[in-house]
């Protein structure tokens, strides 16, 4: 696709440049040709002069930029994937935050109101501080949504979205234009004002580190494709959905493993027990996602023909480091990377969206019109390709495809990465029962296996259940929580610090569980 806008240039401006008024430009100009000789540090604005013209200090009066005329800016919308209208636009039930440091397109739109067609123009963004510029060329008519052509399009990298404000300023030299067209700008008036817009840190970057399982179950000790092609598949399918200015795939070492696993579900859970506690073992930071990618067969169409999970997680709560596990197929391409994507949705506590699932949906989802069928709710742009997704497209937490992510999922993320990046200084409530926590892994097939304790920090937020627990010294009852595989039954329980436990014993899906 060639819908990419172009990167524009980035122009650190000092404040002495946003207290003039862009109509008195011109006139410093033609004042610094006679004052040029007696100093220029005397001047203030000189270096801003120098880079809005662009021009070295030679300080050409006609190239300065001064207000295009002939257009009007009637609506200003801003993507790093589903649209956030800032002015002009439709209104939504959903507010969505722009995400600091993430790139970011502006979608200009504007009307003409003289013989301006094909004339250029310089769009400049401005964000607090930081300019981005792109020069366009205007079309005749109105901008409308559907059409990336009929409106200006900046593309603004992550450095130069740092700041809660924004203006718009379309501009032409000050030889072809009479600099007095305030419609040019927005906010208009002010040269130096800016509009507010809702922002959002939600840490830098989202790390995925993939574990290539070495499938021996069949002889073949294949592994998953890890070339630099497929990790940055990976990579853009993750960026191009995730609210994050980064992120970044690592590749760890094979991981041996000669348990069959099937496409109907059998071995899927005993392999993601193993990665979590693979996790667990290799001191991996809390906010490290690990995912482990296999190939059972040669092929995906062999593995997969008759319909397949492609895919295992656990649904994790803010705190919970120890559950950001999942696992999947890792056959070359695309389908591949969806599958991560959807599987590290859960572990950012995503449930399914509603459409070709079965088993229980994400009950916030919304319900209204814009969202039947797991619909996302609005249009998006897509940072990787290039080009507008229809609002048709179905989340990437549902089954159906094609897929993006909605503006609900796409706000739920933010707040859950918002979460998992502050946590660095998080102290957990008074009397928490901080330590190493026992845990009991139940299979899909109702059997129990009582693993290596984990280190807890903070109170987990899966599902309480009260556990008994027998030691050699008496019994106890204490809260623990369960955390549920996504596509299958079974899941996994921590309980508190226990010393000399002989048995653990639970209830979960209506069954007693005990654990020897
Ligand atoms: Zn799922």
């Amino acid at each position: 696709m060639t819908g990419k806008a172009p990167f524009g240039r980035v122009l650190r401006r000092t404040r002495a440049a946003n207290h003039r008024p862009l109509a008195e430009v011109g006139s410093i100009a033609l004042l610094l040709t006679t004052l040029a000789t007696t100093g220029c540090n005397a001047f203030t604005g000189l270096e801003d002069l120098e880079a809005l013209t662009g021009a070295g200090g030679t300080a050409d009066p006609g190239a300065v930029l001064v207000a295009a005329d002939g257009v009007t800016i009637t609506r200003v919308d801003i993507y790093q994937g589903p649209q956030i209208p800032l002015f002009g636009g439709p209104t939504f039930d959903i507010d969505l935050p722009v995400i600091v440091e993430r790139e970011a397109v502006f979608r200009i739109y504007y009307k003409t109101t003289g013989d301006v067609a094909g004339n250029a123009v310089t769009a400049r963004v401005t964000i607090g501080e930081d300019v981005t510029e792109t020069p366009a060329t205007l079309v005749e008519g109105t901008s409308t949504e559907g059409s990336l052509q009929s409106t200006i399009n900046v593309t603004v990298p992550g450095e130069a979205l740092k700041a809660s404000s924004y203006r718009i300023d379309l501009l032409q030299p000050r030889a072809e234009s009479s600099g007095t067209n305030k419609a040019a700008s927005y906010p208009e008036g002010d040269a130096e004002a800016q509009e507010d817009m809702t922002v959002t840190n939600t840490g830098s970057t989202l790390k995925l580190k993939l574990i290539p399982v070495q499938y021996d179950a069949d002889g073949s000790g294949r592994l998953p494709d890890t070339s630099e092609g497929q990790l940055q598949i990976y990579r853009n399918a993750l960026y191009r959905m995730y609210p994050i200015p980064e992120v970044e795939v690592t590749v760890g070492d094979p991981f041996p493993w000669d348990v069959p696993i099937g496409p109907g579900g059998g071995g899927w859970d005993q392999l993601l027990d193993a990665i979590r506690e693979h996790r667990a073992q290799s001191g991996a930071a809390p906010d490290e996602y690990y995912y482990g990618v296999f190939t059972p067969t040669e092929t995906f169409g062999e593995f997969c023909g008759g319909g397949c999970t492609a895919g295992l997680g656990f649904v994790a709560g803010p705190g919970d480091g120890g559950m950001r596990a999942a696992i999947g197929v890792g056959f070359p391409g695309e389908g591949s990377a969806e599958t991560c994507a959807h599987e590290v949705g859960h572990n950012h506590g995503r449930e399914h969206a509603p459409c070709g699932t079965f088993g229980s949906n994400d009950p916030e989802f919304p319900e209204d019109a814009a969202h039947v069928e797991a619909e996302i709710g609005r249009i998006a742009y897509d940072l990787v390709n290039g080009g507008i997704i229809p609002a048709t497209h179905k989340d990437f937490m549902s089954y159906c495809e094609p897929t993006f992510v909605s503006d609900h999922n796409y706000r739920k993320l933010a707040e859950r990465m918002q979460q998992v990046s502050g946590f660095a200084d998080y102290t957990p409530p008074p009397g928490f029962p901080s330590g190493d926590w026992g845990q009991v892994t139940l299979f899909s097939d109702g059997s129990l296996k009582r693993g290596a304790t984990v280190k807890v920090s903070r109170p987990p937020t899966g599902v309480p259940r009260d556990v008994d627990v027998a030691t050699h010294s008496g019994n106890q009852r204490v809260t623990g929580y369960f955390f549920p595989f996504d596509h299958l039954p079974g899941g996994i329980l921590l309980y508190p610090p226990t010393e000399n436990v002989r048995e653990v014993a639970f209830d979960w899906a209506g069954q007693r569980h005990v654990a020897k």
